[in-house]
């Protein structure tokens, strides 16, 4: 709450501008969203060879189905640049319009089934910490936008350390456990669509997504703005 309302304050001394085109008043205003280019190949979230869809290929086993990345980091500035403000400010705006790019990045592909738009869940010492969890922000405005259910599926119980300076072997062994399934919860017999702002090695969508089939989830799929 606090650091919501100095955000607040800090926005009336020192005006936002759009990471694009620098016009006032928002962060990454909807024309700059609308240009920015979504990923026409996907990648298995295992080998990250790279595929139509972004399922997971035959060769690859994972409790992830499969990824969707909606663009690429290097051909996107803007959206490197949006991505950085929205971890550390909490605005809405900002989040809607990155929302407004993961929904159009999955609203070509058919999914069945019921799906539930679950968030990546921070440590709550963390979430103290920031104030929010930008990946709940995006994970609502998903949910909002394609009209599905949002849950609080997954809870985080280890405050896990920085992953981006770890290995593979050690991202791994860091999140081993890291999540829980929250309670009230079920998953069973649903497709969850895990929303992260973005992945890097598939680590943490694949922990999370562990432990919703451990509880009978049918599919588990990420959804992310980018890969790092
Ligand atoms: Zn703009
Ligand atoms: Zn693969």
């Amino acid at each position: 709450m606090l650091s919501r309302a100095k955000n607040f304050l800090l926005e009336i001394i020192f005006p936002i501008h759009c990471v694009g085109c620098g016009g006032e008043g928002e962060w990454l205003c909807e024309n700059c969203a609308h240009k920015i280019q979504l990923n026409s190949q996907q990648f298995c979230p295992v080998c990250w060879q790279a595929n139509l869809g972004g399922r997971i290929c035959a060769r690859c086993s994972s409790p992830l189905d499969g990824l969707r990345v909606a663009a690429s980091y290097q051909k996107n500035p803007e959206l490197a640049h949006a991505i950085q403000t929205l971890k550390y400010k909490f605005s809405e705006p900002l989040a809607a319009n990155l929302a407004a790019i993961l929904a159009r990045s999955i609203s070509s592909k058919n999914y069945q089934a019921e799906r539930i738009v679950v968030p990546i869940p921070l440590h709550k010492k963390r979430l103290r910490w920031r104030g929010f969890n930008q990946a709940e922000l995006l994970a609502r405005f998903v949910s909002s936008k394609l009209n599905l259910p949002f849950a609080h599926g997954l809870v985080r119980t280890k405050n896990t350390a920085q992953q981006a300076k770890l290995s593979r072997a050690e991202r791994i062994r860091n999140l081993a456990a890291a999540f829980e399934l929250a309670p009230d919860f079920s998953p069973q017999g649903k497709t969850i669509l895990l929303v992260d702002d973005v992945a890097s090695t598939g680590t943490t969508l694949i922990e999370a997504a562990k432990i919703l089939k451990q509880n009978g989830a049918r599919e588990v799929w990420g959804l992310v703005l980018a890969r790092k």
